[in-house]
């Protein structure tokens, strides 16, 4: 539909991954406040199932692009069918989550379309009828307002949204589920310049902390490495990943990937659990979007506490353990 908002899903193993709906949230509180429609877009080959997944949410349309060139992954097809999809359609927005491969192929769009593509943003307003988009660039050391050069005119913008800026769980439902349309593009003429010859989940080290369901995160407040061990042992009681502050990563006690805030990753977990954290602002970026935060801290008036849900002031020393066991007590494993 012309002068529509776009939320682009990303599949795996044929269904949206999480960040899709997260998209579609933010399509549609842009669409609210711009006053214009919404619609959702699936890629891939037999994608039936996940367009209808996709449908559930209030939407005007479901754009389904079922082509047999979408499977596996290369940028080459996925560029060409949105810059099609997109001239044959004219949204005046189009939302995608930042993901590895959002970010391989949606610059080649952008450039295809010679449109302007706004990437990785954090939150967005509406000033005026105008949207105002912030990222952090510098490793998070600035927050930058952007806005489009090109707004009011005719035309279409790119934006793509770092992983739990918005929530899943924030995507309205439809009440009924919203027409799936098939989108006809023809890809038979396309060369694809690249073969996929394996897949693999980045190297062991390197943790998607977004995935995570249960996060425990430790901060300064463990002291030493060789004390880490405690809150590893009950983040694996809970089945969660540890994370942590920067300062712990700044020490190299744990690696970078491990970094929850504003120069590490943004995370939105079912449970964030903070150990010895203090809840500085830059930190409190990267999680505050999580379901139920809970935060043990000795200072009571530990920032970190205005941001949980539950708070347990003492000693972590004493209250990890105990935890831990009750955890492993509650779980059978004890
Ligand atoms: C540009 C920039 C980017 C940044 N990016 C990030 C980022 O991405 N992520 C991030 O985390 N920080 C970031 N920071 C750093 C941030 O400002 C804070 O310095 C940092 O988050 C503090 O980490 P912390 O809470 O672990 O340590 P502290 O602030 O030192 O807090 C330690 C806490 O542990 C508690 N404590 C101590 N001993 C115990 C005990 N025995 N039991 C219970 N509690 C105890 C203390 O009461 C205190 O609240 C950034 C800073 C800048 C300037």
């Amino acid at each position: 539909m012309a002068g529509a908002i776009w939320a682009v899903a990303q599949l795996e193993d044929g269904r949206p991954k999480g960040v899709s709906f997260e998209t579609v949230a933010a399509a549609q509180k842009l669409g609210e406040a711009l006053g214009k429609p919404v619609e959702a877009v699936v890629m891939g080959s037999g994608a039936r199932s996940a367009a209808e997944a996709v449908a559930a949410k209030e939407l005007e349309a479901v754009r389904l692009i079922d082509d047999p060139k979408l499977d596996p992954y290369t940028p080459d097809p996925y560029a060409a069918a949105m810059t099609r999809a997109v001239e044959a359609e004219s949204p005046d927005y189009v939302l995608f989550p930042h993901t590895y491969q959002v970010r391989d192929w949606v610059p080649r769009l952008a450039a295809a379309l010679d449109a302007g593509f706004v990437s990785d943003v954090v939150a967005f307003r509406v000033e005026e009828g105008t949207p105002v988009f912030v990222r952090q660039p510098y490793q998070g050391k600035l927050n930058a307002d952007c806005v489009f050069a090109d707004e009011g005119s005719d035309g279409v913008r790119f934006v793509s949204l770092q992983a739990g800026a918005y929530l899943a769980s924030d995507a309205a439902a439809g009440d009924a589920a919203a027409e799936i349309v098939e989108q006809e593009i023809d890809l038979g003429d396309l060369e694809t310049r690249t073969e996929v010859v394996d897949t693999f989940q980045e190297v062991v080290d390197k943790v998607d902390l977004s995935r995570a369901d249960v996060i425990v995160a430790v901060g300064r407040g463990i002291g030493k490495e060789e004390r880490l061990d405690i809150v590893r042992e009950l983040a694996d009681a809970l089945g969660g990943q540890l994370a942590a502050s920067r300062p712990v990563c700044d020490n190299e006690w744990l690696p970078m990937d491990r970094q929850i805030g504003s120069s590490g990753q943004t995370v939105a977990p079912k449970l964030y659990l903070a150990v010895g954290i203090s809840g500085a602002i830059q930190h409190l970026v990267g999680m505050k979007n999580s379901g139920t935060i809970v935060a043990i801290n000795k200072d009571p008036n530990a920032p970190i506490f205005a941001v949980s849900d539950y708070g347990i002031v003492g000693d972590l020393f004493e209250v990890v353990p105990a935890l831990t066991q009750k955890v492993k007590e509650a779980r059978g494993a004890a």
